[in-house]
């Protein structure tokens, strides 16, 4: 019997190894990572070049608590991830995953107001549904009721639009008015909670475990900083999901070309070989904090150089291979794939995404996008069955208005056009099994 308790309804296999984009169970069955684990392993498992430099960090040392000392390989990191980061974002604290660097960003930005004497701020706008970590801080501004319900007294109540779900909403995502539409949403509810209250607003640029895919429609990402800027209000992009080249760009708000004033990264950061994470901030905004008494945080394992030697040597192999490109090409491959699969099966009624953070949807009516019922767990029963077929996909049923069951497909970005034919197989026939016991389920 397992001691541990992971939300897992029947026991996993032991893993045995790792390799690329495959993992081996104990038994020896092979399963392709066509999640990345939860979009984390970018770079695919055990990297030789990765290993290596983890190896040599440890002769070295392993930890050095950040008050004692600098490491070079927290230093090094720090200014390969400023080289890649928008201008005037200069500053880098480490933490050891995503939750911690949202809450990273919640504190800064908190602190850095009261030193612009406007400490009547402290609401954070998000959108629901969204997912950005559960911690109590990071879980008040998740919108996503399933894993807020049983928290909601202990947690303070922030403001929430809903996110631009244009397929949903039966609006072409392509019109910058939808765009508008939806950004406009920000500036009605800063109004609603009062401007002088209003801290900030958190947004992933490319929407991840809650929306599924959700990609910004035209000029929403835009519209978003004019909003923040007109009223004062920071923005904090959480690119957890989307840092380090899953959506074909390095930071996923690349691809709109905005830039927000703080950045939470994590998941692919380290990609699965080290718990890594880190708040990127606006150099000013720290040395604000800084003359004021400093930043009042701190983790213990923030800076372990174990951690940024492998976060430092992900980089090195992201470059190397050319990897983000890579990623964009592949994106638009598999997703082509997955296009032929929604004509085959009516049962997909939506395919999105950037790059390798892609994604579909079932619904019972494409057409009116009704979800399929609850009672049939689709989310989870495709899963399995994939699962069972040798491929691992990601998947949530979002409530919190009309949502449905969607399927997140990021395989590691080192992924080849052969691999994802292999993919695309396997849930050809997961869809064609979880097809025939539909109407047993749904008579059950
Ligand atoms: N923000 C986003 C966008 C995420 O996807 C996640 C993890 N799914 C988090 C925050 C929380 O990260 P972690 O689980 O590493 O604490």
């Amino acid at each position: 019997m397992s001691h541990l308790f992971y939300q897992t309804k029947s026991p996993r296999p032991v893993l045995h190894r790792a390799e690329g984009i495959y993992m081996y169970a104990e038994d020896g069955k092979r399963y392709i990572d066509g999640s990345s684990g939860a979009m984390v392993s970018n770079i695919g498992h055990s990297n030789p070049a990765v290993l290596d430099a983890m190896r040599a960090q440890m002769e070295k040392s392993t930890f050095g608590y950040r008050l004692h000392f600098q490491t070079e390989a927290s230093e090094e990191l720090a200014e390969k991830i400023v080289a890649r980061a928008p201008e005037g974002l200069d500053k880098v604290f480490f933490v050891s995953g995503g939750s911690e660097a949202v809450e990273s960003c919640l504190k800064l930005a908190r602190q850095y107001v009261l030193t612009q004497g406007e400490g009547t701020r402290y609401k954070v706008i998000s959108r629901y549904p969204s997912y950005h970590g559960c911690t109590l801080g990071a879980l008040a501004i998740t919108g996503m009721s399933t894993m807020t319900a049983p928290f909601d007294p202990m947690m303070a109540r922030m403001p929430k639009i809903p996110a631009p779900r244009a397929y949903l909403d039966g609006l072409d995502a392509d019109d910058p008015a939808t765009g508008l539409h939806y950004a406009n949403m920000l500036e009605q509810k800063i109004l609603d909670e009062g401007p002088d209250t209003v801290m900030a607003f958190i947004v992933e640029p490319v929407g991840g475990a809650s929306t599924g895919a959700l990609v910004p429609p035209a000029g929403y990402m835009q519209r978003i900083r004019e909003i923040c800027d007109a009223y004062g209000v920071l923005l904090i992009h959480d690119e957890v999901m989307t840092g380090g080249g899953r959506t074909g760009t390095f930071f996923g708000a690349e691809h709109w070309r905005t830039a927000p004033d703080l950045i939470c990264l994590s998941k692919g950061f380290g990609a699965g070989y080290a718990p890594l994470g880190a708040m990127i901030a606006r150099g000013d905004m720290v040395e604000a904090v800084m003359e004021a008494g400093g930043f009042v945080h701190g983790f213990t394992y923030a800076g372990n150089p174990l951690a940024c030697a492998a976060g430092s040597a992900v980089l090195d192999v992201i470059d190397k291979g050319g990897l983000v490109a890579h990623s964009a090409r592949m994106g638009d491959k598999l997703a082509e794939r997955l296009r032929g699969l929604m004509q085959r099966y009516p049962l997909i009624g939506d395919v999105r995404g950037k790059g390798l953070l892609t994604a579909f949807e079932l619904m019972a009516d494409r057409a009116t996008k009704e979800p399929l019922p609850k009672s049939l767990n689709a989310h989870s029963r495709l899963v399995d069955i994939a699962y069972d077929n040798g491929l691992i996909i990601y998947s949530r049923r979002t409530r919190g208005g009309t949502s449905g069951d969607h399927f997140l497909v990021c395989p590691p970005m080192i992924v080849t056009e052969e691999q994802l034919d292999e993919m695309t197989d396997i849930l050809d026939r997961s869809l064609a099994q979880f097809m025939a016991e539909m109407p047993r389920m749904a008579a059950e």
